[in-house]
């Protein structure tokens, strides 16, 4: 090779270091590319898992819950420590759902389960969920509201289960003599004026708020009608009527127990009776409550037995006669 050969092959060699380096850079950039573009894929895939897991975990809750109350409808169970049973049941539950996305490393705790303490017609379930894969993770602490309305109401089945079987029919219990054997094992003289008493199966929210709007007539045969169930410091909560506990430390709800209607003339006879708040009936304290005529249709008289307590959070306080 001359001499002129030598100059064009380094000054060839020369030009081409830069394209070189140019080259590298684009590949370690397509390269860095790839790798965000696989790791956005993958965390848009865990995204999406973990909205369908969160989002099944509010029907999984109500499935075991209803599950429940029909073990002790059904069974004559009563649910000791509902709250641990369901929790266990709902790990259980959604871990085997997130056997669908086994690609991922997925962990589900439930960290509490309990009566919504700023409305007691929802359970409110605390979650922690983490789902990895690779050096992905997402995880959470989230917070989720179950409604109990639509379900059976637990606590009668549970507190009549030594008196006999209580039967159903729609929306509505029918105690038969049941009730009044009860009462009567309670040493209430009054058990008589719950001989054929009924109160609400399924738990429906009253519309009439707020409750003093009771005191007019009309609402308050509505809502009896109805069978709704109130919001009630007294009554226990949906965890705890699972247990069988007709009172509790939690904000829970109440609904009446209705006696059924008495021949008019007989109304001048009877005073006192256990008032018909389930809590009063079902709970440690029994307490007598005054005899209410609400509505009255050819010579029957439909009544409620209501202490001075009850009659005014319904508004019904000096509304109604003695
Ligand atoms: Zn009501
Ligand atoms: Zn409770």
């Amino acid at each position: 090779m001359d001499q002129k050969g030598y100059i064009i092959g380094a000054t060839t060699f020369l030009i081409m270091i830069p394209v070189i380096f140019i080259c590298i850079s684009l590949l370690d950039l397509f390269h860095e590319e790839n790798i965000i573009n696989y790791q956005s894929i993958e965390s848009d895939s865990i995204s999406y898992t973990f909205k369908d897991i969160k989002r099944n975990i509010p029907i999984f809750t109500r499935q075991i819950i209803e599950n429940k109350s029909l073990e002790v409808i059904e069974n004559n169970k009563t649910i000791n420590n509902s709250s641990q049973i369901i929790k266990a049941e709902l790990e259980y539950k959604t871990h085997n759902f997130t056997k669908n996305y086994d690609k991922f490393n997925t962990s589900y705790v439930v960290k509490s389960i309990q009566s919504y303490s700023d409305d007691p017609f929802y359970i409110e379930v605390n979650s922690s969920l983490w789902i990895t894969q690779g050096h992905v993770i997402h995880h959470e602490n989230f917070s989720q509201l179950i409604s109990i309305q639509g379900l059976n109401d637990p606590l009668p089945f549970i507190k009549c289960k030594n008196y006999g079987t209580i039967t159903s029919k729609g929306h509505t219990i029918n105690y038969g003599d049941i009730l009044a054997n009860y009462l009567k094992n309670k040493g209430l003289n009054s058990s008589i004026y719950y001989q054929n008493a009924t109160s609400p199966l399924i738990i429906k929210k009253c519309p009439y708020e707020p409750y003093s709007t009771h005191g007019n007539l009309n609402n308050l045969k509505n809502c009896l009608d109805n069978g709704f169930f109130h919001e009630s410091n007294d009554g226990s909560c949906y965890l705890c009527r699972l247990e069988g506990k007709g009172s509790c430390s939690h904000y829970g709800i109440e609904t009446f127990i209705l006696p059924p209607p008495l021949n008019s003339s007989n109304l001048n006879s009877i005073n006192n009776a256990s008032c018909c708040i389930d809590h009063v009936i079902f709970g440690e304290t029994n307490y007598p409550g005054k005899l209410i005529n609400y509505f009255q249709e050819n010579e029957s008289e439909y009544v409620l037995f209501l202490e001075n307590g009850h009659q005014s959070k319904y508004g019904i306080l000096n509304k109604i006669k003695d």
